[in-house]
């Protein structure tokens, strides 16, 4: 097998230095265990938190481990019933071309639904995440209004279409004039701002105007400017769903930040409800995710896109650009022919 390795940890802004490509021969499979080439990894923000020897809600990869990474795999041999030879499989096998399973954690895929990718997508952690942070978490109603960060990307641009199923006013904030016509034009937004062009105050204002009623739920993955200025805007009672701060993950406008007292005035004053979240303890939902959320992506009412990197060597360079904004839909590695 070829695997991506974590080299050294790193000192803000994630290098392709702090990556090592290794070769390496898996032993014989076992009674119980089944073999699997990997054909997408999925590169997700929070694999940047496991860069770092830091504490948080789960384990950072060791130095010289694979670095963590969920996968849609096809199962080339065989000692498990279960998954038998052929299966598509979803599982988090890492940074690699091959791995050995036992199964745990695993499951099968359905090619007939959907093209196998969305299994990291759509249909896989991203897709959930979305809809458990903005019914669950966010509690979102029926005629409310909404502000979706990150919204084009792989929970946004779920976030979004999901609200808008809901008869929701749906804001979006997104990097670039190509991302926020993508976000009116093909998931239904009703309006998308660009951060980019605006600083904290006059985003704010932009959102003033874009939401005359105020914000009743924000879906909040970015943290940043754009928290700042949805904050300003939320309505008595607003929702916070916080699933992400990808602004500050490697240390950057951290110190720029607005200050404490002002952010929790802010809850106080408007009887916020802010509340985390980490999507693993929700897992446990995944059938009704899927009964609920599959057909509507079989059917075309979910749309989605990818942005493919080409090879497993390529996917250290395509983790960094999205960590800045660089991916245009879930960021995946085509690691083996589909
Ligand atoms: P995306 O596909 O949305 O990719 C990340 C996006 O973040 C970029 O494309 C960029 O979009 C945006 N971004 C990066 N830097 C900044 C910045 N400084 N300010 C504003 N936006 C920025 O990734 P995912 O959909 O996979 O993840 C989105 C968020 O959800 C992340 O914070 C992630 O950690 C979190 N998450 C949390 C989970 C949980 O269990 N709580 C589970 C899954 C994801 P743009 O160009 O539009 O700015």
């Amino acid at each position: 097998a070829t695997r991506i390795v974590l080299a050294s940890r790193p000192d803000g802004k994630p290098t392709t230095d702090n990556f090592r490509t290794e070769t390496v021969t898996l032993p014989a499979i076992e009674d119980g265990e089944f073999l699997v080439r990997v054909i997408w990894l999925s590169l997700d923000p929070y694999m940047r938190g496991r860069m770092d020897d830091a504490k948080s809600y789960a384990k950072p990869v060791a130095l010289g481990d694979v670095m963590e990474g969920g996968t849609v795999a096809e199962v080339i041999e065989s000692r498990n019933s279960d998954f038998p030879v052929g299966k598509i499989v979803a599982g988090s096998f890492g940074w690699t071309t091959h791995a050995i399973s036992n199964g745990d954690g695993v499951r099968i895929v359905d090619p007939d639904m959907a093209p196998i990718s969305t299994a990291q997508g759509v249909l896989g952690m991203p897709g959930i995440t979305a809809w458990v942070g903005l019914n669950d978490i966010g509690r979102a109603k029926d005629g409310e209004t909404i502000v979706v960060s990150a919204a084009t990307g792989a929970v946004g641009g779920m976030v979004g279409q999901l609200a808008k199923a809901k008869n929701m006013r749906v804001i979006g904030v997104a990097g670039g004039p190509e991302k926020c016509d993508y976000a009116i034009k093909e998931l239904g937004y009703d309006l998308c701002l660009d951060h980019h062009a605006h600083d904290a105050k006059s985003l704010g204002k932009a959102i003033a105007k874009a939401a005359p009623d105020g914000v009743d739920v924000y879906f909040e993955s970015v943290g940043g400017k754009t928290l700042e200025a949805v904050l300003g805007n939320m309505n008595i009672h607003g929702r916070i769903a916080v699933c992400g701060m990808i602004a500050w993950y490697s240390g950057q406008g951290v110190k720029d930040a607005q200050p404490l007292p002002a952010v929790w005035r802010n809850i106080l004053t408007k009887r916020l409800l802010v509340e985390g979240f980490i999507i693993f303890e929700h897992f446990h939902k995944f059938p009704d995710f899927m009964a609920q959320v599959g057909p509507m992506v079989g059917d075309g009412r979910i749309t989605y896109r990818e942005d493919i990197a080409e090879g497993l060597e390529n996917a250290p360079q395509a983790f960094i650009d999205m960590l800045g904004g660089g991916n245009f839909g879930k960021q995946m590695v085509r690691v083996g022919a589909d």
